[in-house]
């Protein structure tokens, strides 16, 4: 039987590692997405959508079709679905691949407040504020909700939903976004104060250099970490090195 590597997905790093295993002859490759987004956009492989039911339900998927190794290459905030893995990865021993993308680092001049969490960064705000570029998604609008004095400007690839701030403009957009387009975004929003996620990677870092250019504050949102016992690679050929599956 060929190996079937199961690639927990949503990410870039997801979608260029499907594209790598699918082009080994060996290698059978389902793709995992949680059905977040309405138009996930092509991959090679197979690909589920939607939930497995918690750690048991991903062990009975994975004992049905034959899994013989998980990536876990979810976004570095998706904190349950890594927790899933680490556990039903040890139920049905096989092995486990944690992808994560390396997180941003300031450089000079930025203005850098790095909080645990987006209830301490809605704390912050108001000193730092009143017009706010939010990048942090819309799925945690909730914890600036009480934020009624100040201006949310939210960029989402989805719509965003109730409980959220009453003064919000919402941008519907999917990266990349490029240095100039992130200057003339907080300029035209006349921006104090821009909200991210460590997301790292290059597609939406250029919103960083925008705000280091013009002197702007940024809230960043600390990584959850990895549970216990759990390390992960930076790459898709460090995660394929592990799989014992070298870059074609
Ligand atoms: P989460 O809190 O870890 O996941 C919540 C539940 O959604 C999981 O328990 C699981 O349901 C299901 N799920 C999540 N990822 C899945 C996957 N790849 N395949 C099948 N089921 C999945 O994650 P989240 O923060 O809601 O993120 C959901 C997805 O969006 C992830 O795949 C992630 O890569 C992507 N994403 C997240 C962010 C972010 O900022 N959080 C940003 C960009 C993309 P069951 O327990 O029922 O299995």
């Amino acid at each position: 039987m060929p190996a079937h590597v199961l690639v927990l997905g949503g990410t870039t790093e997801a979608r260029e590692l499907a594209a790598a295993l699918a082009a080994h002859p060996g290698v059978r490759v389902t793709s995992s997405l949680a059905g977040r987004v309405s138009r996930p956009g092509a991959l090679a492989g197979r690909v589920r959508i939607g939930g497995f039911g918690g750690a048991d339900g991903m062990a009975a998927w994975i004992r049905d079709h034959h899994v013989t190794a998980v990536v876990d290459a979810t976004h570095p905030f998706a904190r349950s679905v890594t927790r899933n893995a680490a556990e039903a990865t040890r139920a049905t021993g096989i092995p486990l691949v944690v992808l994560r993308r390396p997180g941003w680092q300031p450089g000079p001049g930025d203005r850098w407040h790095l909080v645990a969490s987006q209830t301490a960064a809605a704390g912050l705000l108001p000193e730092l504020g009143r017009r706010v570029f939010l990048t942090t998604g819309r799925l945690g609008l909730a914890a600036y909700a009480h934020l009624t004095d100040l201006h949310f400007v939210l960029r989402s690839v989805e719509p965003p939903q109730p409980p959220m701030p009453p003064r919000l403009t919402a941008l519907l957009a999917r990266g990349p976004f490029t240095v100039p387009e992130e200057t003339a975004l907080l300029r035209e929003h006349r921006i104090d104060v821009l909200v991210t996620k460590d997301s790292g990677g290059t597609a939406t870092a250029a919103k960083l250099t925008a705000a280091r250019h013009l002197g702007l504050p940024v809230v960043v949102v600390r990584r959850p970490p990895l549970p216990d016992g759990v390390s992960a690679v930076p790459d898709v050929p460090s995660a394929l090195a592990l799989l014992d599956l070298p870059a074609q």
